[in-house]
Parts: C-alpha cells; sequence; structure tokens
C-alpha cells in the first residue's frame, strides 16, 4: 500500500523535507519525496497497514505548522512516482526549535535538559557554545524579572532588554513576549487563523488588539496595538518557562535603550537578525517585515526601483512570466501605483496614486479653486471649526514622497485626529482608529480618479472633500476612519475589475507594507479573491527591496 502525503508549502528552508527524510527512516518503509513548485509530496510503502498508521501519527507529531504551509492532504495511491528529487545542498536557515529538539530541551530525565545549545540538520542558529545544563542561570534571571528589573538577555540572533510589562514601557518601542498562545488569546482579540500563525515554527511577530482583560491586568500600559510573539530560541523559551513557575506570562522585549540591572549572556551570537513579523487573514499569511529564517535574495538594479521591485519579485516568486499580471503597490513610503505587466509590452503604469501638496493651506486653496461646491465646503468647515482651522492651516508638509498613507495622513489632521506634521505618524492614528472600530461597515468616502497630461491619477481632494462633508454631519471617529480604510480596498477592487476586462489579465500581485493593515489585508484577500487570482511575495517581505542575508539564495 502506497500513501501520499501532499503539502502546498511555499517555503525553500527544507524544514519539511527533512523532517520527513528523518522521521521515515526510524520505520522500515519505503519513502521517496517529490517537489513540483510549490507542491512538496512524500510517499511512503509498506505491506503493513499499521507500519503506515504508526508511522502518519509520528509524521504528525514532528511535522511543526508552518507560516509558508497552506493546505495539506493524504490519501492512497497506485503507484510511486518515477522522478527522483535530491536535496539542494544549502545552507540552514536561521530558525526556532523543531518539536524534537524542545521535547529534549524539556525532558529532565534527557541529557540535553536545559541545554541551549540543542540543535539539529533542521533547526537552530548553528551557534558554537558549551552543552551543558543551564536551569540555574534562568532560574536566577527569572526571579529578578519577577522583583522588577530589566535584564539585558543575549538571544541566538540579537541582544534585548526585557521586563516586566509595565508603566516603564510607555516610554519605549516594545514588543511582547508570551509563554504560551493561552495567554495570547486571552489577552488579546486574535483571530484563529492568527493564533495558528502565532504558533508556526517560525514564531512570528503579529500585530494584535489587546482586549479589556489586558487593560485590567497591564492597567499601566498605553499601546492598544501590539506586536507580540512567542519565544523563538531556547534562551527566551527556558527563560519563559521559568518565569510562568513565578505566575508571569507575559513580558515586554525592545531593542530600545533602557537602564538594564541585570544581563544574562549565555551565547555569543554570529549574526544578528530582524525577528519576522506577519499579517494574517482567513486565506493568507504574509511577511511584512525581518529578515530572521529567510531565504536570502540577491539584488539587481531592477529589485532597487521600490515599486516595480517589489512587483517583478512577485512576479519571480510565482514564475508568472508568462501571464499578464496586474501590480498593486501600496507602501507607505514609497510611491503607489497600479502597474499591468506582460511578456508582450513589459512594464506600464496603469495608474498614479502620486500627489503633492506643500501645506495644509495649500489643500484647501486647491478644494476652493476647485468649483464653488469646494469653495462652500471649505467655509463651512472654516466656520464650524474656525479655531481648528487656523491651526491646522499653518502645518507645513516635509514629505518626500505623497501617496496613500500619506493622504490617510492629512485626513487625520484634517479630521482632527492628529497634528502631527508627519503625515506617516498622522495616518498611524487613523489606522488605529479604524481598527478599534467595531461594525461592520463605515460611511462611503470617495476615491475617485483624474485625467492629466493623458495619465490617470487619483484625485486626492475628492476623498479629502467627503471627509469634511462627514465631519461636518458629525459622523463619530471610528467609523470614519474605517470607512476611509474600508472605501480604499473597494476603489481598488473596482478598478481591478475594470483593468480585468480591458487588458484581460490573468493575475493580481500585490505589494507594499500597508498590507500589514490588518482589516484591509482581510478584506482584500476575501473579498478581491473573488473575481481575481492574488498572488503576494513568499519567502520576502512585501516591501521587496529589504536586503536579506545568510540563508539560501532564492533566486
Ligand atoms: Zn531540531
Amino acid at each position: 500500500m502506497i500513501l501520499e502525503f501532499s503539502f502546498n508549502y511555499l517555503s525553500s528552508s527544507l524544514i519539511y523535507e527533512k523532517i520527513m527524510l528523518r522521521t521515515a527512516k526510524l520505520f522500515s518503509l519505503e519513502s521517496k519525496i517529490v517537489k513540483n513548485g510549490d507542491e512538496l509530496f512524500l510517499y511512503v510503502e509498506s505491506e503493513d497497514s499499521d507500519e503506515l498508521e504508526n508511522f502518519a501519527n509520528k509524521l504528525s507529531l514532528e511535522l511543526p505548522h508552518s507560516i509558508f504551509l497552506h493546505t495539506m492532504d493524504a490519501k492512497i495511491v497506485e503507484d510511486m512516482p518515477e522522478e527522483i528529487y535530491v536535496l539542494p545542498n544549502t545552507a540552514k536557515l536561521p530558525i526556532p526549535f523543531c518539536p524534537q529538539c524542545l521535547q529534549e530541551v524539556i525532558d529532565e530525565s534527557n541529557e540535553n535538559y536545559y541545554n541551549i545549545f540543542q540543535e539539529c540538520e533542521v533547526c537552530g542558529y548553528s551557534v558554537e557554545g558549551e552543552r551543558k545544563n543551564y536551569k540555574e542561570s534562568f532560574t536566577n534571571i527569572a526571579k529578578s524579572i519577577a522583583e522588577g528589573l530589566v535584564v539585558e538577555v543575549g538571544t541566538f540572533y540579537g541582544t534585548y532588554n526585557v521586563g516586566k510589562a509595565d508603566k516603564k514601557c510607555n516610554d519605549i518601542d516594545f514588543d511582547i513576549l508570551s509563554y504560551d498562545l493561552f495567554s495570547i488569546e486571552k489577552y488579546t482579540n486574535a483571530t484563529s487563523s492568527e493564533i495558528i500563525a502565532l504558533g508556526a515554527i517560525e514564531k512570528p511577530f503579529l500585530r494584535l488588539k489587546t482586549n479589556l482583560t489586558f487593560k485590567k491586568d497591564f492597567e499601566d500600559l498605553q499601546s492598544e496595538l501590539i506586536r507580540f510573539k512567542l519565544p523563538d530560541d531556547f534562551v527566551l523559551h527556558l527563560l519563559m518557562s521559568e518565569l510562568h513557575t513565578l505566575g508571569i506570562d507575559l513580558i515586554f522585549i525592545t531593542k530600545d535603550k533602557i537602564a538594564s540591572q541585570e544581563t544574562l549572556t549565555l551565547v555569543k551570537f554570529e549574526k544578528e537578525f530582524e525577528p519576522i513579523e506577519c499579517v494574517v487573514s482567513e486565506e493568507q499569511v504574509i511577511l511584512l517585515k525581518g529578515n530572521k529564517g529567510l531565504a536570502y535574495k540577491k539584488l539587481s538594479n531592477e529589485d532597487l526601483i521600490p515599486h516595480i521591485g517589489a512587483f517583478f519579485s512577485v512576479i519571480k516568486e510565482h514564475s508568472l512570466f508568462d501571464k499578464t499580471v496586474i501590480g498593486v503597490n501600496i507602501s507607505k513610503e514609497y510611491h503607489n501605483d497600479i502597474l499591468v505587466y506582460s511578456k508582450k509590452f513589459g512594464i506600464i503604469e496603469y495608474l498614479s496614486l502620486k500627489f503633492e501638496f506643500t501645506s495644509m493651506q495649500d489643500v484647501f486653496d486647491a478644494i476652493i479653486n476647485t468649483d464653488q461646491t469646494g469653495a462652500k465646503l471649505i467655509t463651512n468647515y472654516k466656520n464650524k471649526f474656525s479655531e481648528h482651522f487656523e491651526n491646522i492651516s499653518a502645518i507645513k508638509f516635509d514629505e518626500q514622497v505623497f501617496n496613500i498613507y500619506k493622504l490617510w495622513g492629512i485626513i487625520a489632521i484634517v479630521l482632527d485626529y492628529s497634528k502631527h506634521k508627519d503625515l506617516s505618524k498622522s495616518a498611524q492614528i487613523l489606522e488605529n482608529s479604524a481598527s478599534s472600530f467595531s461594525g461592520l461597515k463605515g460611511p462611503l468616502i470617495d476615491y475617485k480618479l483624474k485625467n492629466v497630461d493623458s495619465k490617470v491619477y487619483l484625485d486626492p481632494l475628492m476623498t479629502i472633500r467627503t471627509v469634511m462633508s462627514f465631519r461636518l454631519a458629525e459622523v463619530d471617529q471610528l467609523s470614519l476612519s474605517y470607512g476611509v480604510v474600508e472605501s480604499f480596498v473597494e476603489f481598488i477592487s473596482t478598478q481591478l475589475d475594470e483593468i480585468k476586462q480591458e487588458m484581460k489579465t490573468d493575475a493580481v500581485a500585490i505589494t507594499g507594507s500597508l498590507l500589514g493593515n490588518r482589516h484591509l489585508f482581510s478584506k482584500l484577500t476575501k473579498e478581491v479573491s473573488v473575481n481575481h487570482d492574488l498572488y503576494f511575495n513568499k519567502e520576502l517581505p512585501v516591501d521587496g527591496i529589504n536586503i536579506q542575508y545568510g540563508g539560501n539564495e532564492l533566486f
């Protein structure tokens, strides 16, 4: 009898392949791995059906979940395939512990009990050190943290400050390290897809909204949207285990400067890596930033042009060269546009989201000069919010690039949610308000196009005008902010439908850090995917140009 396991697995790390081979070796059965693009197959053959069942059970224990795993299946087939697949001889990527190594390190009867240097051909950071039991060091440091001290901890990929999450965090940029998934479920509104991703072997950061229980238990903390992760090396894992026995399941972790009273340096990392951060919807997991555990990408000249480079990296990662592909670039930092690629004509910019203003006064003048309704709107706005209007008119911009995110920044200022002249900071406030909205639908905000010299642009003034009208009608901040984000996704969706009809495109590649907005990403993957085949970066962060180091060459 032959059993076929199939995985849609978008990773070049070889974690699954190596664990399959290792597990198969423990059984006396014939096995074979076949890889076909993103499809990974394992075949095992035996006369003894009990043995096959035992193998399947063992494999499910050994194989960790991965953020790169999309679907898996198992079925009985007639024949072993002919192909022969040889595992490429590439370097191990720096990733957290596999289930087998974890089992050894937490097993009191095992020689590797509390040995932080335990690793295998699949997992670990390839850092040398004395193999011994380090329990005492962890017990002592955990006590210090419980007493309220800040500790500088050397992990396998960098140095961090950690401590009890309390009011000292309000002055720094911090993340939360959690003992287990249960604590994250208890303190945030994480969805089941998010919980599954957090538990994956890559142990990514996810930005989550904290709930009322969190506000009650950590009343001194001011942040609502915080990045959470599980320990992603043995130093952090064993530290959290010791803290757990003292009743502490969450601590802060930061790279920021904060005076530490103790240090824990059991390991000297060789290469510093930035942990990865993901955004998760029901349908997809994508990488926002970081490089730890990711494959290496050789940069070419075109990769260095932010929006085109990101678009091209998706085409490369999914081998879409023979298709006609729409590229939607929605970076928070760089130029935003919609591109179309085909082998026939190369890349064209179909629609630009570029605009420019020097100040808030400039924005208001432009609206006044558009038409009579615009002039009347500004007069009404000025009369109703005279002090606010005067204050913000003095705001001058200092931006290199204007894009959708910066437009949201201007909107946040117009609506009096922010007075930050740094438009990214203002936009962040609008994003936070949108994510605190618990309703189903916000007001419909206009995103309209205009033609300038036979090119198509988004008209930012129309969007600003609608939000001003809603403000005059006293629509509340949360639903208005949500409407700004929601209506933008609907605008993109309509554009994609039109382009598909006009240019007969087959696929859509979406890139850029704005995908990190959880509502936007969820809505895109749920609604736009009904009419379009959506593609995102597989093993690269969404802005595409993050230089990777270490690991394996991707293309
Ligand atoms: Zn391992």
